[in-house]
């Protein structure tokens, strides 16, 4: 394998380069391109990257990986219609999420800034919802999908592309993201930044720790490819805390995606039940049945520390 395409990193959360192998690279004979094309708005290529554990503090995290220019590259082209296929159920989910995460507002409703926002599902909801919304995402296609549908203009790139004041959000989201950006504690510290003191931070992340993830080892949904970290709550803790907030709220979260798609991501997983579900679906007709599922996404609500309190 060419080394050209490949970083090595040190752990995110603690600086440490002291790593075990928890599995080893399984590339075979892929060819560079492949590994970097797996990098799209919803890839879901099973894991064959190696997987290593931090000795010191726990991270388990992709290294080496593919160096991080490539990977926002290609996340920023292709097209992404299954995504957008289930811009409906994710609004509903998102709707439904929102109206809770409210409850540690007050109620009361303010700036948010959704970050990796895919096609803005959760901007749309945000302002039905009567907030003020802003967004970003790497995805060009994706961003003008969202403006075109949903007449929210976003922010082309990552965290990074576009600079805001400090402490300008009272709210900032990431939906299934910080596990895929490059470096979480960077991305982080500038979202302290960003954040009024007292503001709040939604993360939503697989939970490699989660009964279900340690249940299934090797076989878990979200060992992806484009999955670059893999927190637990220990880890996610551990990394908020260093970067100045406190969680005041962990727990399960369910999403909801319509049955045939569900179906259709399970071919990458078993392609017997593929095989066998999809065309039982079709004849009775409940594709579109509205399938709440949970395999480890975990949803923290943290507050942005005030120092001036400290
Ligand atoms: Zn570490």
């Amino acid at each position: 394998m060419k080394t050209a395409i490949f970083e090595n990193i040190k752990c995110n959360l603690c600086g440490s380069d002291d790593y075990k192998i928890i599995y080893p690279a399984r590339y075979g004979d892929i060819k560079p391109q492949e590994l970097v094309d797996k990098f799209r708005s919803s890839g879901d290529e099973l894991l064959i990257d190696r997987l290593v554990k931090c000795r010191r503090c726990g991270l388990i995290y992709i290294n080496p990986r593919i160096k991080q220019e490539m990977v926002l590259k290609s996340y920023s082209e292709g097209t992404d219609e299954n995504f957008i296929s289930q811009a409906k159920y994710r609004e509903n989910t998102f709707f439904k999420a929102l109206k809770y995460i409210e409850k540690f507002t007050h109620k009361k409703k303010g700036r948010v800034y959704d970050i990796g926002t895919a096609g803005g599902s959760f901007l749309a909801a945000a302002k039905k919802r009567g907030w003020e919304v802003h967004g970003s995402e790497p995805n060009k296609w994706l961003c003008e999908w969202c403006k075109k549908n949903y007449g929210i203009k976003i922010f082309p790139g990552d965290i990074f592309a576009h600079h805001f004041s400090s402490e300008y959000f009272d709210l900032v989201t990431l939906w299934d993201v910080l596990e895929h950006v490059g470096n979480p504690t960077k991305n982080l510290k500038e979202i302290n930044r960003i954040l009024k003191p007292n503001g709040l931070l939604v993360v939503n992340y697989p939970d490699i720790g989660s009964w279900l993830s340690r249940l299934m080892a090797k076989k878990w949904i979200f060992l992806l490819s484009v999955h670059l970290f893999y927190f637990n709550r220990r880890t996610i803790k551990k990394m908020l805390n260093k970067e100045g907030f406190k969680i005041i709220k962990i727990k399960p979260h369910f999403q909801t995606l319509s049955l045939g798609y569900l179906m259709f991501r399970m071919k990458t997983y078993s392609n017997l039940l593929h095989k066998i579900g999809m065309p039982v679906i079709k004849i009775i007709g409940i594709g579109n049945l509205q399938i709440p599922y949970w395999l480890g996404q975990t949803l923290v609500i943290a507050r942005k520390i005030d120092k001036d309190k400290l």
